[in-house]
């Protein structure tokens, strides 16, 4: 694969949105560990009951278990697409040491980027509370921008709201986010793989940003 792009950023920075774009533009593949927790969550599949209640929790799902789901993707689109986009992978020091080592085995080191979407946290917190999701297709929508008949535009599904958009398990993922997760902009900082973008602008700024990056990264090939 030609790039391995890791979207970094606090829950609401917009990753998703800009994951979801990006793959549509380029043709990327999304991994968007979030989403494919939450739809083992819901399923009747064996990681359900342990999976379910971390979620609700707002906690992160033990390392083991996400590097299993993200290898299985990872090795499923490497025969199939240019790139792809990590969206919410890796979340803390432990995942990003076992993601270099699955690039390192592949010789592909080289091709990681990092994008950090930065916003700061009241703002965040804003559009967290007010975010309704597509549960068959995971499109973002907020609540003064859905459609009047509260269903998906691209696939009908009526929207919902997520578990765990709640106050009490926003604060619980913040305080995730700040202990484990910012870690990682150092640790990609280090490495010359980290690029800061301001996530408090418009969706379509932040994209226009960001595909310049994309572009050049594909063409470049790491
Ligand atoms: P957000 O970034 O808005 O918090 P996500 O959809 O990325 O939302 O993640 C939702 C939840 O899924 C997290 O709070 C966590 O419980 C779980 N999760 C997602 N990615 C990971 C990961 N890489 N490692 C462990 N848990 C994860």
């Amino acid at each position: 694969m030609r790039l391995y792009l890791v979207l970094l950023g606090p829950p609401g920075a917009g990753k998703g949105t800009q994951a979801h774009r990006l793959c549509e533009a380029f043709g990327l593949f999304r991994v968007a560990t979030g989403d494919l927790l939450r739809r083992i969550a819901r399923e009747t599949h064996p990681l359900a009951a342990r999976v379910r209640p971390v979620l609700e929790a707002g906690r992160l799902v033990d390392d083991a278990t996400v590097l299993e789901v993200v290898s299985h993707y990872l090795d499923q689109a490497a025969g199939t697409h240019e790139g792809v986009v990590l969206d919410g992978y890796p979340r803390n020091l432990v995942q990003a040491e076992q993601l270099e080592d699955y690039l390192a085995r592949r010789g592909e080191t080289e091709r990681l980027w990092c994008v950090l979407l930065d916003l700061p946290e009241a703002v965040a917190v804003r559009r967290l509370t007010g975010r309704r999701i597509c549960p068959r297709c995971e499109r973002v929508y907020n609540v003064d921008r859905i459609p009047p008949d509260g269903r998906c535009e691209a696939c009908g599904t009526p929207l919902i709201q997520r578990t765990d958009d709640t106050e009490a398990v926003i604060q619980k993922r913040f305080q995730v986010y700040w202990e484990q997760t910012a870690p990682l902009v150092q640790y990609y900082e280090t490495r010359d793989r980290l690029v800061r973008l301001d996530a408090d602008r418009s969706e379509d700024k932040i994209f226009e940003c960001l595909a310049g990056y994309v572009r050049q990264w594909l063409t470049r090939g790491g």
